[in-house]
């Protein structure tokens, strides 16, 4: 096979010879410091990096350059995202699933976990929760199962989603993480107002893919590779990529997801809008240490700085599979989203699980609530965002990417994020959580560089204080 990025196959797009021949590079040039201070003076002018090259980077061993790679990574996350978090809840709709991975509890022949699908009624009372809490975006996630989850399931939920206004609350961008599907389906999808498509490949490298998912569609290592492509083509151009750390060698699944956004960039002219870093954890029936691939905290870190690095436009998310402290240093190193007080079961968000009927996908690592997340964030100097305004002002795609490069975020999405942390902090914020977010929002309303942008926060951060929500630029 032949590497060629702009190919529709799978397998040439992610040339398994250009990965072993990147590593093979990498291995000779790891302590070639004139060669790594090269790459480290391309990544400074921000405009990403090719996989080789981040690999080198993320190979490399001498310590004043890999401060230099962390120092670099926090300062492009800085440049082009600024101090905004955004947060978002996942919201596990059915756990039913056809398919056979065998690091996944929902895999078709776990009879010990408690198998449940949500009515939309049930879908109801989880939103109200969310809301109640403050969260204005979520992910949904299910397992696939074409007779328990049809599209038109995922669908109807959507729109249920989209319907609920309780209180102040309201979701106002819902993600999806759900199998690879048709084109058609895609298109429903868009049609259906979602924000991301979301889809982790798990692992880049073929032969341990059709291992790891022995049964059911996806063990069809094509049709998942290219979901990203028909994704495009039924006009979501907002896709989210990640690769399920511990699975197989890190180093490999860097190089295979660094080719997947280069491939992307050159077939639809834009890069994916998110990757995601999970790494496998404990589950029901799945014990995290049978996996021979896990990587420690200090390697996950390098792992984040160099994508930080190798794609500066692209978001970045970790969710609640990592602690507080994993996280907070990931903040540090380029992730620019993050899930907060995350259930992982089936309806779990109004009604939480018994012990003994557990329909969770993993244990989380971060059990705190929105409200102590959004003042730890805040302590830390961050600004919390529930911001959606982009994509539903068609800021999407390469549109979005535009405004990343062009460094206009601080005078779009740093407004948005203080006018939504405001409705946070009116409508679900403690008060010690409330006392804190005031001053930011103070001290912060003078980072906005444009004064017109900056009377029109100071005037809507009034109306919301007297009633009124969702302004947006
Ligand atoms: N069924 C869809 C699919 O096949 O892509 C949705 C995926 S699932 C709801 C979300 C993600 O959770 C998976 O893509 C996988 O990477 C991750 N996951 C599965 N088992 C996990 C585990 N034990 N620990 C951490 N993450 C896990």
């Amino acid at each position: 096979m032949v590497y060629n990025p702009k190919s529709a196959k799978a397998e040439e797009f992610i040339c398994h010879q250009e990965i072993l021949d990147s590593l093979a590079y990498a291995d000779d040039n790891k302590n070639n410091l004139q060669l790594i201070d090269e790459i480290l003076e391309k990544a400074e002018q921000r405009k990403g990096l090719s996989h080789r090259e981040a690999l080198l980077l993320l190979d490399c061993q001498d310590k004043e350059r890999n401060q230099r790679i962390f120092a670099l990574a926090e300062q492009i996350k800085k440049d082009f995202y600024g101090n905004r978090i955004v947060l978002f809840a996942p919201l596990y709709l059915s756990n039913y699933c056809v398919n056979g991975c065998v690091y996944c509890p929902y895999h078709a022949k776990n009879k010990k976990i408690a198998r449940k699908k949500m009515s939309q009624d049930e879908i109801r009372q989880e939103v109200i929760a969310l809301q109640d809490m403050g969260h204005k975006r979520l992910a949904l996630e299910a397992g696939e199962d074409p007779i328990n989850n049809p599209i038109e399931y995922i669908l109807d939920s959507i729109k249920t989603i989209y319907s609920i206004q309780h209180k102040n609350g309201a979701i106002r961008r819902v993600n999806v993480n759900i199998a690879a599907t048709t084109v058609e389906n895609y298109k429903k999808l868009k049609d259906a107002g979602i924000g991301t498509y979301i889809l982790f490949q798990e692992t880049y490298n073929k032969e341990s893919y059709e291992k790891l998912h022995p049964t059911g569609p996806k063990h069809n290592y094509a049709w998942h590779t290219e979901a990203m492509d028909r994704a495009m083509e039924g006009g979501i151009d907002d896709v989210g990529l990640g690769v399920l750390y511990g699975l197989e060698s890190y180093r490999y699944e860097f190089v295979g997801q660094l080719m997947h956004a280069e491939h992307l960039e050159a077939v639809f002219g834009v890069g994916p809008h998110t990757i995601s870093v999970p790494r496998i954890k404990k589950a029901e029936g799945i014990d995290p240490n049978s996996f021979d691939n896990g990587i420690d905290d200090d390697t996950f870190a390098k792992i984040i700085a160099c994508i930080r690095i190798a794609v500066p436009y692209t978001g970045m998310i970790i969710s609640t599979r990592e602690s507080p402290k994993v996280r907070e240093r990931a903040l540090h190193l380029g992730v620019s989203q993050i899930s907060g007080a995350s259930k992982t079961s089936v309806g779990g968000y109004a009604h939480p699980e018994p012990e003994d009927e557990n329909s969770a996908q993993f244990d989380v690592s971060d059990n705190r609530t929105l409200d102590e997340i959004i003042y730890w964030l805040m302590k830390m100097g961050y600004v919390p965002s529930f911001c959606t305004a982009c994509y539903r002002e068609g800021r999407t795609g390469d549109r979005f990417m535009e405004l990343c490069k062009s460094k206009q975020i601080q005078n779009c999405c740093h407004p948005n994020a203080l006018m939504t942390l405001k409705e946070y902090l009116v409508d679900y914020a403690s008060e010690q959580t409330k006392e804190l977010g005031q001053i930011l929002i103070q001290s912060e309303l003078g980072n906005i560089p444009k004064e017109k942008v900056r009377e029109f926060v100071a005037k809507h951060l009034t109306e919301i204080e007297n009633g009124k929500r969702d302004f947006y630029l």
